[in-house]
């Protein structure tokens, strides 16, 4: 078996496990170098992959290459020379080739060849102030996109072009775009940035278009240091503008500036957009940001209550309304706040304090939205997986300890989160009596006060199920 086989090998497999998007971010530019001594070497272009692999997928990547020979122990990764910000080790991996040349090509001396007062002519949109980094918090959905944009705003030379942010509406994919922009007016002011939308673009082009002055435009788009476009899922569809947005692109990367994309879905999720330019748009790396958890819309929401008392003076706003709304409100960021701010207004207008009962009453509207329907074959399968029980002993007669506990709390959960009566649910676990749901759910109460690792279980399965996503 020969080296590069057994390299191949190692990385489909962590393509297969990581995902097409995940897999090009991290392992893409990821090249052998060598063995010796039961280590293997690999070369990745910047200290950010580098750091990133190290800290996410050290152990995985030893245990496929320890998969292919036992003799491996260790896997080092080294920065091709190239990276200024590379540490001591690109000593060993001088003969490691860097990967997109031009990204590692001297940066020029920015402000000499770039024209002033573009933002005052109206080709930017201007930054929203709230919209830093500061103000942004940081949890385990959004970990990778916070990282790749501080990394962009911090650093001096090109670290992945594009970088292309995405998921769903209200994550803050416009707030890390603002921030970035912040940021590098503040450390490098002489570099030119540049953000708007997608939507902007597109109507300065035709207007450019229809007074004919497009060499102005290009002109305009190609002296930046740095170009933001938001929500360029909307230039799909229209021809000429994406010619337009593609060959700027193009020469943007092509000069060394520093692109950034987002959109609402991954590059190769665009429709409507041409294919070159799709996986052109991939190139770099492709961050997305997850829908949050429960830990991070609480965190969200204790800062914004907190920035609120700044600004607007003291207000009470207890614990547990902040912990209810972080439950019950998932859908995104921005209902999240506003749901808040809303509590903190109406409270203040008819002069009472902020009640858990009043925040029912003020955002009943939202809160029905916001419910997500939950089914009971969704809560079957978590608790199956939780407890490492199979779905059909879910439905089975056993009444062993190990089956029927979690089959308990199964039933449990269908009671508390869903609408379904004590007969639906009843027949939904293998056709049992709805006095057997009663006996469940009120053992699994009782234990809830008795063990709290049972609490604890059942508290888990609870966020996971209204998240509508994993623990991860
Ligand atoms: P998107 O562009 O992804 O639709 P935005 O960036 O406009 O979303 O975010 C919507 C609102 O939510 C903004 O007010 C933003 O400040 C806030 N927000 C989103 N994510 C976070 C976060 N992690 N921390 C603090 N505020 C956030
Ligand atoms: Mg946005």
């Amino acid at each position: 078996m020969s080296l590069n086989d057994q390299w191949r090998r190692v990385r489909a497999r962590l393509h297969a496990e990581l995902g097409e998007a995940t897999f090009n971010s991290w392992f893409k530019q990821v090249e052998l170098i060598g063995v010796g001594d039961g280590r293997v070497m690999l070369s990745v272009p910047t200290r950010f992959i580098r750091n990133w692999i190290a800290s996410h997928y050290a152990d995985r990547l030893s245990q496929l290459w320890a998969d292919e020979d036992e003799g491996f122990t260790r896997v080092d990764i080294l920065v091709a020379a190239g990276d200024p910000k590379s540490d001591g080790s690109e000593e060993a991996a001088r003969s490691a080739r860097p990967i997109s040349a031009p990204a590692h090509a001297e940066s020029q001396p920015a402000a000499s060849a770039i024209p002033s007062g573009l933002e005052d002519a109206g080709v930017g949109a201007p930054l929203d102030p709230r919209f830093t980094f500061d103000a942004f918090v940081v949890g385990k959905s959004n970990e990778l996109a916070h990282a790749a944009a501080r990394r962009v705003a911090e650093a001096t030379d090109v670290s992945f072009n594009p970088l292309f942010l995405y998921g769903g509406v209200g994550l803050g994919k416009t707030h890390l775009m603002h921030a970035i922009a912040w940021e590098i007016r503040t450390r490098q002011p002489e570099r030119k940035v540049l953000y708007l939308s997608a939507e902007k673009f597109m109507y300065q082009f035709v207007r450019a278009l229809r007074f004919k002055d497009t060499m102005a435009f290009k002109q305009q788009f190609r002296s930046v240091d740095v170009l933001m476009i938001d929500d360029v899922q909307f230039i799909s569809g229209k021809d000429s503008t994406q010619e337009e947005f593609f060959h700027t692109f193009n020469a943007l990367i092509d000069h060394n500036r520093q692109v950034i994309i987002s959109a609402d879905r991954s590059p190769s999720d665009l429709e409507g957009i041409e294919e070159r330019i799709r996986s052109r748009l991939g190139w770099g790396l492709a961050a997305d940001i997850h829908p949050t958890d429960y830990e991070l819309r609480l965190g969200i929401l204790q800062a914004k209550a907190e920035e609120m008392i700044q600004k607007n003076g003291p207000v009470t706003i207890p614990a547990g309304v902040l912990e209810f709304l972080a439950h019950r409100i998932v859908s995104n960021v921005r209902e999240l706040e506003g749901a808040l701010k809303r509590v903190v207004a109406y409270a203040s207008f008819v002069g009472r304090p902020i009640t858990l009962d009043m925040s029912q009453e003020v955002l009943r509207d939202l809160l029905r939205s916001n419910d997500r329907k939950i089914t009971i074959e969704e809560i079957q399968r978590r608790v199956a997986e939780y407890y490492n029980v199979r779905l059909a002993d879910m439905l089975s007669a056993r009444r062993a300890r190990a089956v029927a506990r979690p089959r308990q709390v199964a039933m449990y959960l269908a009671k508390q989160l869903t609408s379904r009566s004590l007969p639906e649910i009843g027949r939904k676990f293998g056709g049992r009596d709805h006095t057997t749901v009663i006996h469940a759910v009120r053992k699994i109460d009782e234990l809830c006060h008795l063990d709290s690792g049972i609490e604890e279980d059942v508290d888990l399965l609870r966020r996971m199920l209204e998240g509508g996503h994993g623990p991860n």
